[in-house]
């Protein structure tokens, strides 16, 4: 560790060796080094080997270009991020242009690399302030997401992008075209290029807090299910500990044996778990999670008739989201409201999985705290302090525990008064978008001016953020709203102390709350926070260790309380983590299998064409199987096959076939299948339109099964998790289930190319464009 310290200490100064040298340069001669190095990058020279010189270089033109010029400390950091690994810089030590150095240095091999941020205004903002610079630099640099307003860029425009040096852009935006670009037919309709380098900006929000929810594109609607209501009806009925079992601190509800019978005397099924009533399994379980473990105004709100969900990691309101794999409905069916369709999942991927594509990845964050471990477990990514420019002088005052809410809510407001007083500026930040409400009330009620931050636009929050640090100033937020955006303390009121964080809820981890903590003191501004809790707040509730009527008996002393409150956060922070890994390890099998399928598209689209030896292999694999599965015994029977499969015209010895002999069977059905192709050779008579034919029936076959498997891989979270209590079996039984679906899948691929081989009807359109008409 302490080796690489050193070896990161004798880099920054051989960055600093050639400052004067580089210094010395014209522009024109500055602006030449890219070309000089970009010719020693081809000639074999190693990123490594230029860093050096390569980052003095971006440095003397970012203090020319964009008059910062980076200090030692930043440079330290973009070292650490040209080596793959997280940076824990705090606020306002300029995250951004550090960036600016690994982003020129990964970009000189050609390959691309992405600033990801986790909002659009963030990528826009910095894409704005450093295009002069890397365009200064013989770079050039794209913004990834579009104008607000707009819905998407073009195919062609995605081209544009993603060819470019540097992109910045958000994780959602570069998770959703990726995914969306392996829904594309042909070569034409690529955009992306191989992921070479991601740095990632605030990169614990998108690498932890955002992780649990994959990115998701929904198609199609399924069949409207109406086993909603009945569902939740029958949920209603249960106890807890007699027909289920809920443990807070895990999230886990599942039916305990009681339950089972109950469901299956309710539903009039034999058993529950049997194959047969998968459908229905999993609407129990998603009612039961809809009423257990959701709760109204924390989790999601109804307004105007219709589920609107709030974000528990920034408090907002999440519309037009929706829960994924059924959960939605299950609410609505509990709030007795409209059901929505619920889409089919066609593609997804969690962050984790698509930042692990990247051949190297790094992060920026203002601290890591308490996730170190799980960091670099789950991405191999090292956690590196930075040490601030200036000395931080930000005051961080104990925390203040009280027993009841009511009694904290005061001590808050008391809080508020005082500060108020001073003219001193304040952040209060909530845990919820409850709170965040409850205590904007108080301060009406109090006649107190202030903003309150959440559910706004992401430019009108970073307005005010920055706004905040005026003297008499209050700002009333959630979590990581204006997260990204500095909040600038005027000399004013830095006289009188500087900005004040009142953290109104412990929050669920170290590292959230340092993030808040970090709002206050950068560089090396005066400052102070302070965080007040309850024993009935959430957090304790739900991770605390003693019980709650032991602590109202018995008065405790702060130190006790303050100690029972640490040890409810690490179990929250130990929980998070342990969903966390879940999610992965379920993604794990999907990622897999995604990769395969995605590979055979591609092979598809650019590879050679299928021969006339492969399809008929195929075809062969897929009669064989037929008859084993349906034994047909009677020519009505096969006649029904060659109808839905191969041909709409019998062959006229069909009658005088012996239906009883599998290989008389097969090779008729190999004929039928022989003559369909043959007629397509014949019908486009060119070799390439017939193999441009060939790949859009393999790629749609490809298609339509991996949609169904994606979709049903969604869905089968919910039943193994209802099935089985221990975690480990859970991850198994997932894994054992979406093995056989995908083998089943591949099976039902090839089934679907001879199908649509045989039976679709093609046609020259007037301009001699191909017409394909499916079966
Ligand atoms: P962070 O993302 O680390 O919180 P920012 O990148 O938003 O910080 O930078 C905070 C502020 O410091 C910005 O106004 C930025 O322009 C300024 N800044 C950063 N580095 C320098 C530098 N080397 N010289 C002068 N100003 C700088
Ligand atoms: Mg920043």
């Amino acid at each position: 560790m302490s080796d690489r310290r050193g070896n990161r200490q004798r880099l920054l100064a051989r960055v600093n060796s050639h400052r004067d040298a580089m210094g010395a340069l014209t522009d024109a001669e500055l602006r030449d080094k890219t070309r000089e190095f970009r010719r020693r990058v081809e000639q074999g020279e190693q990123l490594d080997q230029l860093l050096p010189e390569a980052y003095a270089t971006m440095r003397e033109a970012a203090g020319r270009i964009v008059g910062k010029f980076p200090y030692d400390n930043q440079v330290l950091a973009a070292i650490v991020l040209h080596q793959g690994h997280i940076a824990a810089m705090g606020t306002g030590e300029g995250k951004s242009l550090t960036a600016t150095m690994p982003l020129y240095l990964n970009a000189l091999t050609g390959r691309g690399t992405m600033l990801v941020t986790v909002n659009g205004y963030l990528a826009r903002r910095d894409a704005e302030e450093f295009r002069p610079l890397f365009e200064f630099m013989g770079l050039t640099l794209a913004v990834g997401v579009p104008e607000p307003g707009i819905a998407d860029f073009s195919t062609a425009e995605k081209q544009q992008i993603y060819a470019a040096d540097v992109v910045y852009t958000t994780s959602d935006k570069v998770g959703f075209d990726y995914l969306l670009e392996n829904l594309a037919g042909t070569s034409a309709d690529k955009y992306l290029r191989p992921f070479n380098y991601a740095l990632i900006d605030e990169v614990d929000a998108i690498l932890l807090d955002l992780a649990q929810m994959p990115l998701v594109i929904s198609g199609s609607p399924r069949v409207q299910s109406n086993l909603y209501p009945l569902a939740d009806a029958f949920v209603a009925t249960l106890r807890q500990d007699v027909e289920y079992e809920y443990d807070v601190s895990t999230g886990d509800v599942h039916l305990t044996e009681a339950g089972v019978e109950a469901a299956n005397r309710f539903f009039h099924v034999e058993n529950l778990y049997a194959p047969a009533y998968f459908q229905l399994n999993r609407h129990v379980f998603l009612a039961l999670r809809a009423r257990v473990i959701f709760e109204p105004m924390r989790d999601y709100m109804v307004m105007g008739g219709e589920l609107i969900l709030l974000s528990s990691v920034t408090g907002r309101l999440l519309a037009g989201n929706k829960l994924q794999g059924g959960l939605h409905q299950a609410i609505e069916g509990r709030e007795s409201i409209e059901i929505t369709t619920e889409n089919r999942a066609m593609a997804s991927v969690t962050y984790q999985n698509l930042f692990l594509m990247f051949d190297k990845m790094a992060g920026m964050t203002g601290t890591a705290k308490g996730s170190e471990k799980e960091l670099l477990k789950t991405y191999g990514t090292e956690v590196v302090e930075i040490p601030t420019y200036r000395p931080l002088i930000r005051v961080d005052e104990p925390d203040v525990v009280v027993a009841t809410v009511e009694e904290k809510e005061r001590l808050v407001m008391d809080y508020v008064e005082e500060v108020r007083a001073t003219g001193r500026p304040i952040l209060l930040t909530t845990g919820s978008m409850r709170s965040s409400l409850k205590f904007s009330q108080y301060l009406l009620d109090r006649g107190i001016e202030h903003n309150l931050l959440n559910a706004l636009s992401e430019a009108k929050e970073a307005e005010m953020v920055r706004e905040g640090g005026g003297k008499g100033a209050i700002t009333v937020a959630t979590l990581i709203a204006g997260r990204g955006t500095d909040i600038k303390v005027t000399p004013e009121a830095k006289e009188i102390g500087g900005l004040v964080i009142i953290g109104a809820e412990k929050l669920p981890n170290r590292r959230v709350e340092g993030q808040v903590r970090g709002r206050a003191g950068r560089q090396g501004d005066p400052g102070s926070s302070r965080f007040y809790a309850s024993l009935e707040d959430d957090l304790f509730v739900r991770w605390g260790s003693a019980r709650q009527e032991d602590l109202h008996k018995r008065r405790r002393g702060p130190r006790t309380m303050r100690r029972l409150l640490d040890r409810a956060q690490l179990a929250s922070e130990e929980s998070a983590s342990g969903a966390r890994k879940l999610s992965k390890d379920f993604d794990i099998a999907m990622a897999r299998q995604r990769e395969l399928v995605y590979e055979l598209r591609d092979e598809i689209i650019t590879g050679e064409p299928i021969t006339r030896r492969d399809l008929t292999a195929l075809a062969d694999g897929v009669f064989a199987e037929a008859a084993a599965a349906h034994a047909w015994d009677s020519h009505a029977a096969l006649m029904r096959y060659v109808f839905d499969n191969l041909s709409y015209h019998l062959p006229e010895d069909f009658e005088r076939l012996d239906v009883h002999s599998p290989q008389r069977v097969r090779e008729l059905l190999m004929r039928l299948f022989e003559r369909a192709v043959q007629e397509k050779v014949d019908t486009l008579d060119d070799a390439e339109l017939y193999a441009r034919f060939q790949n859009i029936v393999f790629l749609k076959s490809i298609d339509v099964a991996w949609i169904e498997q994606v979709d049903f891989l969604e869905q089968l979270k919910t039943v193994v998790q209802n099935r089985t209590l221990a975690q480990h079996k859970v991850e198994y039984e997932y894994r054992r289930e979406a093995y056989f679906a995908f083998e089943e899948m591949k099976r039902r691929i090839n089934r679907d190319i001879v199908r649509l081989i045989c039976l679709s009807r093609i046609e020259r359109g007037p301009d001699g464009a191909l017409i394909i008409q499916f079966a």
